[in-house]
């Protein structure tokens, strides 16, 4: 699952998939769908509960986690020493960032 796939209603807060029956359906009035660029965009959203699994969602928050594990040790790379310790507490708060948003998401 890539975030490029999922679409959030504006409106309603729920997210799903680009292809899911209930987004097709709604009529162009009603319709606030934005494509989700961001996984912030989709932090505290309500997952739709017939086109997306939970576990779609744990890959892209995981797969984000690397993405952001990966700038800082590409940053970390660059600064060295010094910046060793504000390396490890941006670490920690991103792994905890990580546990975070994954609670509840494991497979039903
Ligand atoms: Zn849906």
């Amino acid at each position: 699952m890539e975030l490029k796939q999922i679409v959030l209603n504006k409106r309603s807060g729920v997210i799903h998939t680009r292809d899911c029956e209930s987004v097709k359906q709604m009529k162009g009035s009603n319709k606030h769908i934005e494509l989700v660029k961001d996984v912030n965009q989709i932090e505290n959203k309500k997952p739709c509960g017939h086109c997306l699994r939970k576990r779609d969602l744990k890959k892209i928050y995981k797969k984000e986690y690397k993405r952001r594990k990966k700038v800082l040790e590409e940053r970390r790379k660059r600064d060295h020493k010094r910046v060793d310790q504000k390396y490890d507490a941006k670490q920690e708060k991103l792994r905890e960032d990580y546990e975070e948003s994954i609670i509840g998401l494991d497979d039903e």
